[in-house]
């Protein structure tokens, strides 16, 4: 397989994948699901989806079904997960990846493209660069 990302003929597309891979930076695609790290995490138990079925979502793109999950809120970020990954996944940063995700969605009510040029011209320049710092990576 020369493509790392396809795990199969049909390659995964969406707008929520890929601001999940522009804010983590992690490949996902090469979970081969071991299992490692579910099984060593130690807030398992209380999750809804444990770690490598998150990864697995991922890598077939349903990413609202996670958003929706109470997994990447039970994480405690203690990335366990991520140095017993055999394959360099970097799971917390998956789900710090969700969790921004969620928090973006609920506070990004302004899309600053979307703003008239003129308005845009007479609006306090804090005013965009707050909303860059909040919308752009
Ligand atoms: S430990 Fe790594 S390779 Fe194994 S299931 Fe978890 S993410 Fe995938
Ligand atoms: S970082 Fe989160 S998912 Fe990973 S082992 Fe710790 S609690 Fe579990």
């Amino acid at each position: 397989m020369t493509n790392n990302r396809a795990i199969s003929s049909r390659k995964i597309e969406s707008e929520a994948l890929k601001q999940l891979e522009d804010i983590s930076g992690v490949n996902v695609y090469a979970c081969y699901q071991c299992g490692n790290c579910s099984s060593a995490c130690p807030a398992v138990e209380f999750m809804d989806i444990p770690p490598h079925q998150v990864i697995r979502k991922v890598q077939l793109g349903f990413i609202d079904e996670l958003i929706e999950s109470e997994t990447p809120w039970i994480c405690a970020a203690c990335i366990t997960c991520t140095v017993k990954c055999p394959r360099g996944v970097d799971i917390a940063k998956v789900m710090e990846g969700l969790r921004q995700i969620v928090l973006r969605r609920d506070f990004e009510h302004i899309n600053i493209r979307e703003i008239d040029k003129k308005l845009r011209e007479k609006l306090p320049q804090i005013a965009l660069i707050g909303n860059f710092r909040k919308t752009i990576l």
